[in-house]
């Protein structure tokens, strides 16, 4: 077989260096670091640890980081090998030393008969001569790249910074006090004139909830970040900050929206959410990108009525980060659609965090290594963690139908919001349990939706080759 490039050699480059060799097919890893640095890795080590040493939870049966850990156990990963032979006490977590699980991957990609690693920055696309090639430069791609990247997908299709509003579970909105319209009630292409959920909110509590993102605690702009202000994309604690009335003019504006459970009060202000995910288990909170430090926006947000007992499947956040808007871009192998012999992995897909990150790298390696050897590697089911994750990449979401063009896809952890529900005639009371509601059921739906994912996984892997 002729080798199969990779550009970048972080958490995604190195786990689908290993997966590609371990198929027996060779490997040219090209990586920066060495010859040219990053404003955040502080080594010249293979899947250098940026900040935390955290893997996050490693509870497979409740938890949807913890699934996506033992899957990629089931496959082999050496992510997962490294952080294992490596691990520090952290509870429930998966916390590692990280010089140690760096030098790991580093030993073993360096060791690898069909692994060579060449030292060098890629300044621009791959060349077609390559073959197939998997770029895996990660957040903080080289900027020479990035161009490269941006004049080959269009102007709008790489985003540089991630303005995230909080995302939170449908089921933990209370529909008693929220009631579903959008405004005007404006029906959109493949909408019902139903599609966004919303928040009331009266005077006083209007006033109580500015005054409390004022006070909130925030985290400031690495010096490097720059000030990444850019329109449409304003913190709400900056818009607070500019005028008691703004937020009530931006994207708390209560126009259009008339209460379903009090028709003749009129809201003073109404809180937004969107539907984020095809399967409708998420929704976002229209143009909430917060810079609040975690803590302070849960308690901040849980103050919103309807929102009381919110819980999220990602908070805000502002960060620069460079991705591409991959399900228009990315077909479902994670190949670019305008030019397939180029894959994509890690963070610059669109998912977030180490885990997944090193996840996509191993499915994008085993998909170049299945076409290299000319065979079609079926993509993994949509209720295991890989595939939910795969799903939130090349698809699945949902594109805001009152604003055309606008971007709607935002990086995010796995959680189990990506998952296809379970049936809910399966959703039955474990023996010896009185009560089974809330947060009882709960957790045996995570237990059911996390067993099932193992279950399918195994059975996803024992039908592929590498
Ligand atoms: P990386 O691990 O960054 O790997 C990309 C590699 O590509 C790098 O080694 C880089 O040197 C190389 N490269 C870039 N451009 C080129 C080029 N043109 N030619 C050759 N090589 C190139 N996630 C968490 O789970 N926990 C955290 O605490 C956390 N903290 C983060 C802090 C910061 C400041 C940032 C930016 C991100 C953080 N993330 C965190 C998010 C993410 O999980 C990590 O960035 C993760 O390393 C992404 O993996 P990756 O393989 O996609 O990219």
């Amino acid at each position: 077989f002729s080798p199969i490039h990779i550009v970048g050699g972080g958490l995604a480059g190195s786990e689908a260096a290993w997966q590609i060799a371990q198929g027996g097919i060779p490997v040219i890893l090209h990586e920066m670091r060495g010859v040219r640095g990053t404003d955040a890795h502080k080594t010249d080590d293979l899947a250098e640890l940026v900040c935390s040493n955290s893997f996050r939870s490693d509870d497979a049966t409740t938890n949807a980081v913890g699934v996506l850990h033992a899957e990629m156990r089931l496959a082999g990963s050496l992510i997962m090998a490294s952080a294992d032979a490596n691990q520090v006490p952290a509870g429930g977590a998966l916390a590692v030393d990280r010089e140690g699980f760096a030098a790991a991957v580093t030993r073993a990609i360096d060791g690898h008969p069909l692994i060579t690693v060449v030292r060098e920055e890629v300044a621009g696309l791959p060349p077609k001569e390559w073959g197939l090639s998997i770029i895996a430069t990660g957040p903080l791609t080289a900027a020479s790249l990035a161009q490269a990247i941006q004049s080959e997908t269009g102007a709008d299709a790489l985003a540089f910074f991630d303005a995230i509003a909080p995302i939170v579970y449908t089921e933990s909105i209370d529909i008693d006090i929220c009631w579903f319209q959008s405004r005007y009630d404006k029906i959109g292409p493949g909408g019902t004139g139903k599609d966004y959920i919303n928040c009331p909110m009266d005077e006083a509590q209007y006033n109580a909830f500015v005054d409390a993102l004022i006070a909130g605690d925030k985290t400031g702009f690495k010096e490097w970040e720059g000030t990444p202000y850019f329109d449409g994309c304003l913190p709400i604690e900056v818009m607070a900050e500019r005028g008691r009335e703004t937020l009530r003019h931006g994207p708390m504006k209560p126009m259009g929206l008339t209460n379903a459970h009090n028709p003749s009060v009129k809201a003073y202000a109404v809180v937004q959410l969107r539907q984020d995910n095809a399967l409708g288990t998420l929704y976002n909170m229209v143009g909430f990108q917060t810079k609040l430090k975690y803590g302070a926006q849960a308690e901040v947000i849980r103050m919103i009525p309807g929102l009381q007992n919110a819980e999220f499947a990602r908070l805000g956040g502002l960060h620069r980060n460079t991705y591409i808007n991959s399900p228009t871009l990315l077909d479902r192998t994670l190949a670019l659609k305008s030019r397939p012999d180029i894959r994509f992995a890690g963070q610059i897909t669109g998912c977030e965090g180490y885990v997944e990150s090193a996840a996509i790298g191993l499915l994008a390696g085993r998909f170049a290594a299945a076409d290299r050897k000319g065979e079609t590697l079926a993509a993994p089911p949509a209720t295991t963690a890989f595939g939910a994750l795969l799903n939130h990449i090349t698809g699945g979401h949902i594109v805001s139908d009152d604003e055309p063009g606008k971007r709607s896809f935002q990086p995010m952890n796995v959680n189990f919001g990506l998952f296809p529900p379970l049936d809910p005639g399966s959703i039955t009371k474990p023996e010896g349990v009185k009560r089974f509601r809330g947060k009882d059921k709960a957790i045996v739906k995570k237990q059911m939706t996390a067993a099932r994912a193992l279950s399918d996984c195994s059975a996803w892997l024992a039908t592929t080759s590498s």
